[in-house]
């Protein structure tokens, strides 16, 4: 039987939960375990395919075609193994799954109620579609003390009695200031949090303690004693200089071994730490850099590009460079100013996104990429912009424009709401924005003698889709002739999946996210070469 390990936050959020799980995910598995990674959100949205980047940061998109948390990006990041549509959870989910059964009458009659109906609910969603795994960590979102969170928190303390304290652990992540004024390190935010736990009926088994400084013996002591855990049970975790030394230093807190410790675990062997000590060496001490422009709507936010970010940095890591990202706002990006704007710039990088605003700043730039020669990646709808850029500017079809962004165009990007999925007929809708995209992975065909089968090494590759519209094949004729190659296409020969600029040192547009199957330890080829190709020595702007 898989046990159980539950993560709650504590004080504030943002302390870092999913890479905690991620980290001990990693670390477990390296020790010869199997391991299962979810995330339970306490927020109404029945998943985050609807929520703005602004407020939620990256929709990370699993192979089955979920929608989910950015968290489960860095879960795959860190096990490399792929999660599924029944790894998120929102309760918004629940609530819609329960009204559901209720308007079928499933509940018999009763009152539908959150305890027991919610519970439930939650309870089955965590142990739904388990195999053999030995371990299955679930992270709860938000923090404790929430309003929102309370039914998960009555779920997982229930659920711990039903499987019984052998099978569950809870681990709980804090915030341990440090105050300068005072030049102390203050435990009481912690105490605080863990006496709000057990409010609920939840004693943590072990504490992460986020500093920004070494906790002394005394203060850990000081945990240990006020939130009833042994000392050996109260783990630091510093601020670390890049996220991928994190399984480094929770090993050295030894978090897994008190992990196995608690359910009387042997170790099967020792966890390999080499692949992380050597990402964590060459991010820190490549001496080559480059830099990168992406320009977005959402470049304010940190995480709204996440596994872009991360999928970039790993082609780094592969290239022994440092990759600078330079966030460009595309909103007030005036042709006049791009050659300013993006001086000492290597590549260019359009990145997904969504609506009118910020486009004509981003065909700008397409056009600057193309006609200077430099190195430019367009991500879906980044490809989409590409493609209308080459119509108006190489077509001389001055309308060209994307149903998306314009009424009154010629529609060289348009809706569609039919596609093919395993032989099978796939139908989309416009009136329901959630869940209603081409998701997921899906297969294409790579041209022979083209730049991205170079890349790739294969004639067929199967990558993450996420939109609603797509590239009009009837054109592809014009483009080709004009120098713009549909170098992959969907099988149904329909939909354009990958163009490329023939006379162009490096000019790609993809219409799915390649960032989102990009490991640390498994750098995605287009990263990789991409990165590799605007290195300096060998392209100069
Ligand atoms: N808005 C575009 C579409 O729906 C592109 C989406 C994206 O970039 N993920 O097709």
């Amino acid at each position: 039987m898989a046990r159980y390990i539950f993560v709650t936050g504590g004080v504030v959020s943002s302390l870092g939960k999913g890479l905690s799980s991620a980290s001990l995910a990693y670390l477990l598995q390296s020790r010869g375990y199997k391991v299962r990674l979810r995330k339970l959100d306490p927020y109404l949205n029945v998943d985050p395919g609807t929520m703005s980047p602004f407020q939620h940061g990256e929709v990370f998109v699993t192979d089955d075609g979920a929608e989910t948390d950015l968290d489960l990006g860095h879960y795959e990041r860190f096990s490399g193994i792929s999660a599924k549509q029944s790894d998120n959870v929102t309760t918004g989910k629940i609530y819609s799954d329960i009204l559901k059964k209720e308007r079928k009458g499933l509940y018999l009659g009763k009152t539908v109620q959150v305890i027991p109906h919610v519970t439930n609910q939650i309870k089955e969603f965590i142990k739904n579609d388990i195999g053999n795994e030995d371990f299955v960590i679930c992270e709860i979102g938000g923090t404790v003390g929430d309003i929102e969170s309370l039914p998960f928190l009555e779920a997982i303390r229930q659920f711990s009695i039903d499987v019984g304290n052998k099978n569950s652990l809870f681990i709980h992540l804090t915030l341990v200031p440090y105050m300068k004024a005072s030049d102390e390190i203050k435990t009481k935010p912690t105490q605080h949090s863990v006496k709000e736990l057990r409010a609920l009926g939840i004693q943590p088994n072990i504490i992460i303690c986020r500093c920004e400084q070494p906790i002394p013996f005394g203060q850990r002591k000081k945990i240990s004693l006020f939130c009833n855990v042994p000392i050996k049970n109260v783990i630091e975790t510093i601020d670390v200089k890049t996220i991928y030394e994190a399984p480094i230093s929770f090993y050295k807190e030894k978090l897994d071994q008190q992990v196995l410790d608690y359910f009387k675990l042997k170790s099967k062997k020792k966890p390999n730490l080499l692949p992380w000590k050597k990402i964590t060496k060459t991010i820190l001490n490549s001496k080559a850099s480059i830099n990168i422009a992406i320009i977005g709507k959402y470049v304010n936010l940190k995480d709204a590009y996440k596994s872009l970010d991360e999928a970039l940095t790993h082609g780094g890591i592969k290239n022994n460079i440092k990759i600078n990202l330079i966030r460009v706002e595309s909103d007030h990006l005036k042709p006049a100013q791009i050659k300013k704007k993006l001086l000492g710039i290597h590549g260019i990088l359009i990145p997904g996104g969504f609506g009118k605003r910020g486009t004509e700043g981003k065909i700008a730039a397409i056009t600057y990429a193309r006609t200077k020669k430099i190195p430019f990646l367009g991500i879906c709808f980044g490809m989409q912009m590409a493609v209308i850029e080459f119509a108006r500017n190489v077509l001389k079809i001055k309308k060209a424009s994307s149903t998306e962004i314009s009424d009154n165009c010629i529609p060289i990007v348009g809706l569609i709401d039919e596609w093919t999925k395993n032989g099978k007929i796939q139908k989309g809708t416009s009136k329901d924005l959630g869940g209603s995209m081409r998701l997921g992975l899906y297969p294409a065909k790579l041209k022979e003698s083209s730049l991205i089968k170079r890349i790739y090494k294969s004639k067929t590759i199967a990558e993450r889709h996420r939109h609603r519209y797509e590239v009009n094949i009837n054109y592809q004729n014009d483009f080709e002739k004009n120098g713009m190659l549909f170098s992959g296409i969907s099988p149904d020969n329909k939909l354009p999946e990958v163009i490329e600029i023939k006379k162009h040192p490096w000019f790609i547009g993809v219409q799915f996210h390649p960032e989102f199957k990009s490991r640390p330890l498994f750098p995605h080829p287009l990263s990789v070469s991409y990165t590799h190709l605007t290195l300096p020595t060998i392209y100069s702007v």
